[in-house]
């Protein structure tokens, strides 16, 4: 296990989930779930849809304030140092949540207003975020206009206005054709690389998973696997991911992937 207290000599990793439980009701559906996401780090969280995913993420955004075990952002505790913790957190959440009336300009300078982001530092970074995602050619047009897999480089660039150091995504590609989620996959991982970012990628695709990410594999709330794609494959015996996700859950993730 490693240690993640902030009082560590080394700096503490972009997330770390530790002994983290939840139950709606009687229903447990995260049991004592422990993970890091280093900084740098591209990061899937595998599991089929009812895994957990997006409890976790509730818990990790603050959207639910019950959370036994504990959740840091660099090192910053999400319940007892919420400022500082949420302020380093960048979210894309499963639904869409951009305004289509208004122009891809209008929908990040409104956000980054709500950051307290001064009027001409706001608009360099609007730019520089659209210009990340491959869309400040659309600046002026309403988000009505784009494809889906568009407007979700929309809601990647708003995520990243104040800088975070921890994304979190949640099945960002559901509904996207190939071309649109290679996409999307490839400008979230260019961040991973070029600024350090530590990313959270939920996601029930096993085909978006590429030999270089961590993986945490998730399944009925619990964490059945943390580690790297070879790690995963040598723990299962597996020759690839989906034959390593058969053996470690039972479950073939063809079948009851929705
Ligand atoms: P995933 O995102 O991996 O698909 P979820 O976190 O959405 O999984 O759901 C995990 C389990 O918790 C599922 O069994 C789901 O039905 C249940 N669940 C999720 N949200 C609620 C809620 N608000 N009330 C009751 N049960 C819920
Ligand atoms: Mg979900």
């Amino acid at each position: 296990m490693s240690d993640t207290s902030h009082t560590t000599a080394t700096a503490p990793p972009a997330l770390s989930v530790t002994g983290v439980s939840h139950s709606f009701g009687e229903k447990r559906v995260l049991d004592n779930v422990s993970l890091d996401v280093p900084r740098g780090s591209f990061t899937v969280l595998l599991g089929l849809n009812g895994a957990g995913k997006s409890t976790l993420f509730a818990l990790i955004t603050r959207l639910y304030d019950n959370v036994s075990g504990e959740i840091r952002i660099l090192g910053h505790d999400v319940r007892r140092a919420p400022t500082l913790a949420l302020q380093r957190l960048g979210v894309v959440f499963q639904s869409r949540t951009l305004d289509t009336d208004l122009t891809l300009m209008q929908n990040l300078r409104y956000h980054a207003a709500l950051h307290g982001i001064g009027a001409g530092e706001a608009r360099r970074r609007c730019q520089d975020a659209l210009e990340t995602v491959a869309l400040a050619d659309r600046a002026g047009e309403r988000v009505r206009s784009l494809s889906g897999g568009q407007a979700r480089r929309v809601e990647i660039a708003r995520s990243l206005l104040h800088r975070p150091a921890l994304l979190l995504l949640d099945e960002p590609t559901v509904g996207l054709d190939i071309g649109s989620r290679e996409s999307v996959l490839s400008i979230v991982r260019g961040l991973v690389s070029a600024r350090g970012l530590g990313v959270l990628w939920a996601t029930h695709l096993i085909d978006e998973i590429v030999p270089t990410d961590d993986i945490v594999l998730l399944h009925k709330g619990r964490v059945l696997f943390t580690g790297s794609v070879p790690g995963m494959l040598a723990a299962a015996g597996a020759d690839d991911m989906r034959q390593a996700f058969r053996v470690m859950t039972g479950t073939n993730v063809e079948t009851e992937a929705a």
